[in-house]
């Protein structure tokens, strides 16, 4: 029996697709960007950045523009950036696609787990923005890139001989993405925004469990818990590593791994707004350390730190509570 067209082709809802980016670092050839722009269109995908493409004229490149093949919406809307921080700036959940799995990158989810991963982030929060990284043609993501991401994805392919084109690459993750979110949202209310939060109530337990790491948190994961950007979370390690070599357990002439493997155990984490902020609190102290507030004596409490609750019944409160972070 035929399954009738209406059923088969329907849209992403905005209120999801609006949330998602495709972020393409240094792309080199203009055809592949209009390809690009064409694969995610099919699948409902609309927002593409590109950082420091090779070319500056590159979404009005006439052989980009062919390849979008009536896909140039997508070109016309796409944002260009000078770095990676800045295209994933107010992003929640980067997740860095390549072929090559590494030793200290992100934890490796193949693309059903890292789509439902991302459908989770999105179903959490509305203010949740979920980036697809992808890397340059001829050498990929550097290993800095792929640690700005909280998560890795490879497409599965031979041993020998792994690494698709490109706009193939941007095309099975979307598609994998689309098939993600249409199994979460309702058929009835695909139609419009209003399906996210029908998937929201479906979601506990639904595809979205089966990754593990960043999509296995059904358990402390609710519509009120809401992921640092990543703007701020890179503010966070610039602290910590402030922080780090400050105490001596950094040192910036022999860095080694260390904050690659932070990166790593914080990006498991997937740290939330006030978590960010407890943090950076502890960097300060550990800049400046201080005795607990109720050793210093009545005078020399700031004003902040003087409450009416009983020593002791939240010794590291007064320290990170109301901080906030700063630019340092
Ligand atoms: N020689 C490069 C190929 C880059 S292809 C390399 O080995 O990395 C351009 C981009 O397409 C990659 O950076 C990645 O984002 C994506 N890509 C290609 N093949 C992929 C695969 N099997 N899995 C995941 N991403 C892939």
């Amino acid at each position: 029996m035929s399954i009738p067209s209406v059923r088969l082709h329907r849209d992403l809802p905005g209120g999801l697709r609006d949330r998602i980016r495709v972020v393409l670092v240094q792309p080199s050839h203009p055809g592949n960007v209009g390809a690009c722009a064409r694969a995610m269109r099919v699948m409902g995908l609309r927002r593409l950045v590109l950082v420091s493409p090779a070319r500056a004229g590159v979404l009005d490149d006439p052989e980009a523009r062919a390849r979008s093949s009536g896909a140039g919406g997508v070109l016309d809307a796409a944002r260009v950036c000078g770095s990676l921080d800045e295209a994933l700036a107010d992003v929640t959940l980067a997740i860095a696609i390549s072929a090559d799995t590494r030793e200290f990158g992100p934890p490796l989810r193949d693309p059903d787990a890292a789509c439902a991963a991302a459908v989770d982030e999105l179903l959490n929060a509305d203010a949740h923005q979920v980036a697809l990284v992808f890397g340059t043609e001829r050498t990929g993501l550097s290993i800095a890139d792929a640690g700005r991401c909280q998560l890795l994805c490879a497409i599965p392919g031979e041993s020998d001989y792994n690494s698709l084109n490109l706009a193939q690459a941007v095309q099975v993750i979307a598609y994998e993405l689309r098939r993600a979110v249409m199994r979460r949202v309702p058929e009835a209310t695909g139609r419009d925004a209003a399906g996210a939060a029908d998937a929201r109530g479906a979601g506990a337990g639904g595809a979205g469990q089966g990754g593990g790491g960043a999509g296995d948190e059904s358990d402390e994961a609710t519509a009120a818990t809401v992921r640092a950007t990543q703007r701020d979370v890179e503010q966070f390690f610039q602290h910590f590593e402030h922080a780090l070599v400050r105490i001596g357990f950094l040192d910036p002439a022999h860095p080694k791994k260390l904050m690659a493997r932070l990166r790593r155990l914080f990006g498991r984490a997937r740290l939330e707004v006030e978590e960010v902020r407890l943090l950076r609190g502890l960097c300060r102290l550990i800049e400046s350390p201080q005795p607990p507030r109720s050793q210093l004596p009545r005078s020399q409490r700031p004003v902040s730190q003087v409450s009416s609750s009983p020593a002791g019944s939240s010794p590291c409160r007064s320290h990170f509570s109301s901080d906030k972070p700063s630019e340092s």
